[in-house]
């Protein structure tokens, strides 16, 4: 990156060509992707839209939606895709999504990168970045025990979490790296030294 003041507003490699950016935070449990999302959200004026947030919130609401996820989320596993795709299309709808967003815990499998750029298609948009958080997995167990949040976050539902991650989610890193949009981050640095590379990476000046 060069410096000067006109690089604020240019485009860099991962940045929207018109106006705010799409993007996606792909990495492991306990990456920081949420932290991540929203230091970068509010530098970037997008919203970020955790989607384990929004169930999470559906379950303490007792939505219908939540009595059915409850207890997926409680062994780790992952909510079927059409479920969703449903929650995904309702928040992307929104005003506040329309100039960008930042997407944190969606997609986690190939249909639903799929569904994702159907969503963006048929709104003739499309995804600008996937930043995928870098985290050695020894790190990221011992992070995610730490955090303590509850049942969700017993060893053995780290590591169910973890298998789940290798294989319905770590297939997207190629998916992305094949349609150019793939931007490594090394995650076991300082928060800030993790924010700045993620601005580089989308050619903002951090
Ligand atoms: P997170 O906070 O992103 O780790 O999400 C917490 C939990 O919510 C996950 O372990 C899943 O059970 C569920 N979840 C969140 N996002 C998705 C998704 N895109 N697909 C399936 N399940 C999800």
């Amino acid at each position: 990156m060069v410096g000067g003041a006109e690089r604020e507003t240019m485009p860099g490699p991962g940045m929207a060509r018109n106006g705010r950016p799409r993007i996606v935070l792909l990495g492991p449990p306990g990456a920081g992707k949420g932290t991540q999302a929203e230091l970068l959200a509010g530098q970037l004026g997008v919203p970020a839209i955790s989607t384990g947030d929004m169930l999470r919130q559906a379950v303490s609401s007792d939505t219908e939606l939540g009595r059915r996820v409850q207890g997926i989320m409680a062994a780790g596993e992952l909510v079927d895709d059409a479920t969703m795709a449903d929650v995904v299309k309702d928040r992307l709808a929104r005003a506040d999504a329309r100039q960008g967003f930042l997407l944190d815990g969606y997609p986690r499998t190939l249909p639903q990168a799929h569904t994702l750029e159907g969503i963006l298609t048929g709104a003739g948009r499309e995804l600008d970045a996937v930043l995928l958080v870098e985290v050695p997995e020894e790190e990221l167990v011992r992070r995610v025990v730490l955090r303590g949040r509850g049942d969700d976050d017993r060893e053995e539902v780290v590591r169910e979490r973890f298998r789940v991650y290798r294989e319905k989610t770590e297939p997207l890193i190629g998916y992305y790296r094949e349609r150019g949009l793939l931007y490594p981050i090394d995650g076991n640095l300082p928060v800030d030294k993790v924010t700045s590379q993620m601005l580089i990476a989308l050619g903002v000046n951090g």
